[in-house]
């Protein structure tokens, strides 16, 4: 069996270009192209999801203090239902596409064959450390590809983890991990790759993206922001309270499509604020510090960044915090203003803060006044209000009434726009963004009209005007 992890420090240039060279070699071989052998990876990807959860689930404990039901409801379960998904629409995704053939093509016939892309490269962010890296290489290999994938320093335990277990579920030969960090990324990206699927911090993504233009290798960059969550007065607001406070507070805010801040008007705030502390309490009891289902946050460095946001505004639920235990309690704030250190950048953490707006308009010139967020939310049962929300707030993705929801639905693309990311993937649009989707035209020998040939004449310039 061929060596599935390289930890080495300082990095061996030589082993990477080793590893690539092999990894080129199955390839040509043709191996990775053959439906039943990506039908059986995506199988043992179901498998592992299953036969490795109580491990997977203490590793993601370890390094996020996530529980069960969110490591199997946002990781695994997810993972599972993905590659499934993938394994079941395989041989439709894989046929080849007929389309019309024009006049001038005839006799002939024309179609799209998807054709996998080579060897392709998934780095993952800590946050969701096993869904990060797994989908994305089920995509790949759903496509026919070679894959390497390079998790997160952040969340080690995972990252052992999957560097220990994927060898023993998937083809070893055509999948690898390479753990490491900064060394490691940097001599991976240094290889010319087939496609590079990188997600994380927009700066990472600016080194990604210039590392694979020496070898004009595609990317799908899936980033962060700023996700913006409207609520108007007319919601649900006990309904949009409870989604709310799971949305934000799942993966104590780690989420790259949490809300990331509310606009409401103070009528609302003032119906809305007591609804959340409700929801909390009902989520995490009176003390979230005790609970099983609250996470912390994944290192000293975020904790720091993540506490100094309080001081933003008014604290109206929440605030404690606790370095030892790099635990911050589910925290609104509110009093927000637009150009406060809290609404500067992505929070990326358990705090909430509600900014005035008194109306759609004025959230939405809020909005507009940022980048581009990758996820858009909007609680109203007005539909006008709805389509002028969805039309006016450029994003990745939106969800009215609810948040992050669309990750259920494996036939929605997931992907930012802007500095929110580029490309996507997620079903069948995973499997299109790893594969060429090649144009192929084959023609009939007779008859093979003269017209298109040289000597042109006036005649002929006429006829084809005619046909045109
Ligand atoms: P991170 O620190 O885990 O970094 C991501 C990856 O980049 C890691 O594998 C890391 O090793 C690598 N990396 C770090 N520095 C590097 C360098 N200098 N050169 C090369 N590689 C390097 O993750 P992060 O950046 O803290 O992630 C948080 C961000 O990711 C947030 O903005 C969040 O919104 C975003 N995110 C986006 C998605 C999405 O799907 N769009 C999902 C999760 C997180």
């Amino acid at each position: 069996m061929s060596k599935p992890v390289l930890q080495s420090s300082p990095v061996n240039h030589a082993d990477f270009k080793e590893l690539f060279r092999n990894l080129t070699a199955v390839f040509d071989s043709g191996k990775t192209r053959d439906l039943a052998w990506r039908r059986a990876q995506l199988n043992a990807v179901k498998k592992m999801m299953s036969e490795c959860e109580a491990e997977l689930f203490a590793a993601l404990k370890a390094d996020l203090g996530k529980s069960a039901s969110e490591s199997f409801m946002t990781e695994t379960s997810y993972v599972s239902a993905d590659a499934a998904y993938s394994a079941k629409n395989l041989n439709r995704w894989t046929r080849k596409r007929r389309v019309s053939t024009p006049v001038f093509g005839q006799p002939g016939q024309s179609w799209i064959q998807p054709e996998p892309l080579g060897i392709v490269l998934v780095i993952g962010a800590w946050n969701y450390p096993v869904q990060l890296t797994l989908a994305g290489m089920s995509a790949a290999i759903a496509a026919g590809n070679c894959v390497v994938i390079k998790p997160s320093e952040l969340a080690p335990a995972t990252s052992a983890l999957l560097a220990r277990l994927l060898p023993k579920y998937l083809d070893p030969d055509c999948v690898k991990v390479v753990e490491g960090s900064v060394p490691e990324t940097t001599a991976l990206l240094d290889l010319p790759f087939d496609h590079i699927l990188y997600t994380g911090g927009g700066n990472v993504g600016r080194i990604v993206m210039a590392a694979a233009a020496k070898h004009l290798t595609p990317v799908t960059l899936e980033l962060g922001g700023k996700s913006p969550c409207v609520v108007l007065p007319d919601a649900n607001l006990e309904t949009t309270a409870r989604r709310i406070a799971w949305g934000k507070f799942t993966n104590a805010g780690q989420t790259c499509i949490a809300p990331d801040y509310l606009l409401t008007d103070t009528d609302t705030e003032a119906l809305l604020v007591p609804l959340l502390e409700k929801c909390i309490r009902e989520m995490f009891g009176d003390d979230p510090q005790k609970s099983d289902s609250y996470g912390r946050m994944v290192n000293d460095r975020h904790f720091q960044r993540v506490s100094a946001f309080i001081a933003s505004g008014h604290t109206v639920i929440g605030g404690q915090l606790d370095a030892a235990d790099k635990y911050i309690a589910p925290t609104v704030i509110t009093d927000v203003a637009p150009d406060s250190a809290v609404m500067r950048e992505e929070i990326f953490g358990p705090v909430l803060p509600i900014v005035r707006a008194d109306n759609l308009e004025e959230a939405i010139a809020l909005i507009r006044s940022g980048d581009k967020p990758l996820s858009a939310y909007i609680f109203t049962n007005n539909k006008r209000a709805e389509r002028k929300f969805l039309e006016q707030v450029s994003s990745g993705n939106a969800c009215v009434n609810d948040v992050m929801m669309f990750m259920t639905v494996h036939e929605l693309p997931f992907g930012g726009v802007g500095p929110s990311g580029m490309g996507a993937y997620s079903g069948k649009r995973g499997f299109e963004t790893f594969s060429h989707m090649k144009a192929v035209m084959k023609r009939g020998w007779w008859p093979d009209l003269a017209l298109r040939y040289a000597p042109y004449t006036d005649k002929k310039l006429n006829l084809l005007r005619k046909i045109r």
